[in-house]
């Protein structure tokens, strides 16, 4: 990164917001609907940098601290399975279910492998023809793409002891979902690069066309939020409203076609439960009949009771912008990344880890 410029940048960034605030007398608002935004940003000081001038909520952003509590608990009744190997991420292993987590679990002696990526879990799965390999399928329209091609692959050679716990979220029907919500007071949107990437920015244009707020596709150094923010300032003191790619070095208009048309080979959207937004219709993928032969969930039929999140987490008013993560009472006094209570405190992408890592200054 050219330091020189950043600073610039920053300067430059930081009188806009001013005048901006001024002008409107108030303070803006902008949501980072992505984690790994909300992580950037925490780290590199720009949220307290700006904040008298602009408050930066977090969104729906990180897959994991969006997993349904139900969800959850199925994934720990997998790893009880006999013969079950249990393929993940990292990311999910510390995250608390109703009774214990992946890693509590593996204490107890459930064979948990972290993996990188779905093929390394299907790589696993070929080794050992003797395991069940259940891959747990968490992740938005970034993570999909290379869950499909693994399930594409399995399928092609014949692989029967693979199979995917499916509960992929899409990002633009949770942000239907809170553009829908009254008590959202957001004047602008960062949207996420990743996602974007996959999705292309067309699919975003009903936030500013049907919406009337102004969205900013971003990267995620630094110097690619900066000029996101630029953006969205300019468009809400213009009092216009687009959605923007502001990441065109990675993001075009229909996205990456090969990787929507893996997820549309082997997936199809179906309503899913999100924590803290509940039941969002067609915002989840569930796999096509071609393919049910690798859905874990009906492969491996558990009975899971429906499951309420712990008990004072507050992680679905995080998500939805509501608070921030140290308004809630739990907050660094009963839940810390090395004892989190919700998936917000441990994911890498969690608001509250970024909070508690980084402080909101
Ligand atoms: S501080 Fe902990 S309990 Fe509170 S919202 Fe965040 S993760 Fe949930």
């Amino acid at each position: 990164m050219n330091i020189e410029l950043s600073k610039k940048l920053l300067d430059q960034l930081i009188k806009l917001s001013g005048s901006v605030s001024d002008k409107l007398d108030r303070q803006i608002t902008l949501m980072e609907v992505c984690g790994t935004h909300t992580t950037a940003i925490s780290k590199s000081g720009l949220r307290g940098l700006l904040s008298p001038y602009m408050e930066l909520l977090s969104g729906p952003g990180c897959p994991v601290c969006v997993t349904d509590q139900t969800d959850i608990d199925r994934m720990l009744a997998f790893a009880r399975l006999p013969g079950v190997v249990i393929a993940s991420f990292g990311d999910m292993i510390r995250v608390p279910g109703t009774h214990a987590s992946l890693e509590v679990e593996r204490a107890r002696g459930a064979r948990i492998e972290i993996c990188y990526s779905p093929h390394e879990a299907l790589s696993y799965a070929v080794q050992h023809i003797d395991k069940e390999i259940v891959f747990l399928g968490v992740g938005f329209e970034t993570t999909a793409p290379a869950v499909a091609l693994s399930v594409m692959e399995a399928k092609a050679l014949g692989i029967i002891n693979y199979s995917v716990l499916s509960v992929h979220k899409l990002v633009p029907p949770a942000m239907k979902v809170l553009l829908a919500d009254p008590e959202l007071n957001v004047d602008g949107f960062i949207l996420p690069g990743h996602v974007s990437v996959i999705t292309g920015r067309k699919v975003f244009d009903f936030i500013a066309s049907e919406y009337g707020i102004p969205a900013v596709i971003a990267g995620f150094e630094p110097i690619d939020i900066m000029e996101a923010i630029s953006l969205l300032l300019k468009q809400i003191v213009d009092k216009k409203a687009e959605t923007i790619n502001g990441y065109t070095r990675l993001v075009s208009e229909e996205g990456n076609i090969r990787a929507k048309n893996a997820i549309e080979e082997v997936f199809e959207p179906e309503d899913a439960s999100w924590r803290g937004f509940g039941l969002i219709p067609e915002s989840g993928l569930v796999f096509k009949k071609a393919y049910a032969g690798f859905d874990a969930a009906a492969r491996f039929p558990v009975e899971v009771p429906y499951a309420s999140p712990p008990e004072g987490c507050s992680c679905g008013e995080v998500l939805k912008g509501k608070i921030k993560p140290d308004q809630c009472p739990l907050f660094s006094i009963v839940c810390t990344p090395a004892d989190p209570t919700g998936p917000c405190m441990v994911s890498s992408e969690g608001a509250c880890a970024a909070y508690f890592n980084y402080g909101d200054e």
